[in-house]
């Protein structure tokens, strides 16, 4: 049996690759592999850039108003494909069908955001600054604009690029994860058939070699990046020394403090769904609980039968509430992260280690973990596991669990559990983390407001997605404007005043 070679999608057109390179592609739920993904040559990336490059003059001239049909048109589409995209995620990533759609979902709402582009590009005008004269600012897009995104989420956060990027004029080049390359290329496929000019939309299969090679690329002008806060760090970084614009979201260590006041049902419903959906492989994921008080215990209690109750199976049965993880590498470091947690003293309540599905014996799977007594200092506090780990801090008050939160290098998301609207209040206001939940554990903010992590999560100006995305995907022109009638003084020699 031949295994399957994935390939690229440049200038409208699926295009298989030359490339000796490849990387294996896998069924997380039974550990095979079931394609290969081809890793760009030099020639392929020039080849996707040319694409961009040659299609942006008559795309960033093309009205915003038709660039918002083709919008509303993909949005029909994959509205109509949004299970066989789920599928593929599900095929490749491992996460449940049922998340796996909830991803497409909220992809598709940044697609919505994008419909109202017109609106959104309108400039700031002002008449009569001075004597006869008018000045106003508009917003141009920008040329090829690159996305590099990370496995977890294959199709939504491709999806909080490039809607926006493409609806305000740029030409795009999408350089996925090697490990869940596929929904990429059924993107381009819908984009193609909801009417977007060829080169518009390019999908370019690779590693740190194609990486590379685009952010030195002279006609790339911008770069969205998501991923890992190393490597986020490094593409920020090289980019902006290439004379790009570059924002670059990076990893996550995402804090729940729980009040002893909190809900303890409904807290520890949130943690369930928070710590162990998608595997915890979310960069939104909770990973650490922070206990205030009393509260640790009842946590603990509670939480033990649910994590042995889980239902962990391949992603495509529908009763599924947590599947793999992405790859047998990332197991084993999950493992081993488990294993110096317990060896740095940390109390390993619940072991996911040994859970074996049936059947799937090469599966990636693992149970869920659950860590108590965990201090500051250890690793596991310390680093993103990005798995089904869970590990409680406990505090004896407000305001050390505050100092905890605001002294962790991540700071992306966050959320507090607590019936006291002033402790809430007190929470968001002084919190230094970029989104924020009460009593609501993943607070990812709705596609018209902006993504966007704070400190070591996020490296740049500029958040992703609403209305901050329009910000990064055009410069700004600002034109001062007088008609020869209204010249009344002749030549000026000293710096232009209000008179
Ligand atoms: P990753 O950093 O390994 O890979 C991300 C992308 O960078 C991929 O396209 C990959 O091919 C490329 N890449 C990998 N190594 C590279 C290198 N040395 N040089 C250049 N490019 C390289 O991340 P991942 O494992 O795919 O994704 C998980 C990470 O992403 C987690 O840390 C998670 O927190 C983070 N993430 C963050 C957000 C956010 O919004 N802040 C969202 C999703 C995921």
């Amino acid at each position: 049996m031949t295994t399957q070679q994935i390939g690229h999608f440049i200038g409208g057109n699926p295009m298989a690759s030359r490339s000796e390179r490849t990387s294996d592609v896998f069924n997380p739920a039974t550990g095979a592999v079931t394609a290969k993904v081809s890793l760009a040559t030099a020639a392929e990336l020039n080849a996707a850039v040319a694409a961009a490059h040659a299609a942006f003059p008559a795309w960033s001239q093309t009205s915003p108003l038709r660039r918002a049909r083709v919008m509303f048109k993909f949005k029909e589409l994959l509205e109509e494909h949004a299970d066989q995209l789920a599928a593929l995620i599900t095929a490749e990533h491992g996460k449940v069908f049922t998340d796996a759609k909830g991803e497409v979902t909220r992809g598709i709402e940044v697609v919505e955001f994008a419909c109202g582009i017109p609106q959104m590009m309108k400039g700031e005008y002002s008449e009569q600054v001075a004597g006869g004269i008018d000045a106003w600012s508009i917003r141009q897009a920008l040329g090829v604009c690159v996305g590099i995104t990370p496995f977890n989420f294959p199709v939504m956060v491709p999806m909080w690029m490039f809607p926006m990027a493409i609806a305000c004029g740029n030409t795009f080049v999408l350089k996925p994860s090697e490990r869940d390359p596929s929904a990429s290329l059924l993107l381009a496929q819908l984009l193609t058939d909801a009417g977007l000019p060829d080169g518009v939309f390019n999908v370019l299969q690779g590693d740190k070699e194609a990486v590379d090679g685009l952010l030195h690329h002279p006609d790339v002008r911008a770069v969205s990046f998501v991923g890992s806060t190393p490597i986020a760090e490094y593409i920020y970084a090289t980019g902006c020394a290439q004379g790009k614009r570059v924002q670059a979201l990076g990893g996550a260590k995402n804090h729940m403090v729980v009040m002893p006041d909190a809900d303890i049902p409904q807290t520890v419903d949130a943690l369930m769904g928070a710590a162990f959906g998608s595997a915890g492989e979310r960069c939104m994921a909770i990973s650490v609980v922070v206990a205030v008080g009393n509260v640790a215990d009842q946590l603990v209690e509670a939480l033990v039968p649910r994590i042995a109750a889980l239902k962990i199976t391949q992603g495509m049965d529908l009763s599924a509430e947590m599947g793999p993880v992405v790859t047998q590498v990332h197991k084993e470091k999950i493992a081993g992260y488990i294993a110096t947690g317990v060896k740095e003293g940390a109390k390993l309540v619940s072991d996911g280690r040994g859970f074996v599905l049936p059947g799937h014996e090469n599966g990636f799977f693992l149970g869920g973990s659950l860590f108590d007594h965990v201090t500051p200092e250890m690793t596991i506090y310390k680093e993103e596991i990005f798995g089904p780990v869970l590990c409680i801090v406990r505090v004896p008050d407000f305001t050390t669990a505050l100092d905890l939160v605001n002294a962790h290098e991540y700071g992306n998301g966050t959320a507090i559990y607590t019936r006291d609207g002033n402790t809430a209040r007190e929470y968001t206001h002084r919190v230094q983390v970029g989104m924020v939940g009460v009593n609501v554990p993943i607070p990812v903010p709705m596609a018209f407001h902006s993504f966007g992590g704070w400190k070591r999560s996020l490296f740049g100006d500029h958040h992703a997605h609403g209305p901050e995305s329009v910000r990064f995907y055009t410069k700004q022109k600002a034109v001062t404007q007088r008609w020869p009638a209204s010249t009344a003084a002749g030549a000026e020699f000293a710096m232009p005043t209000l008179k």
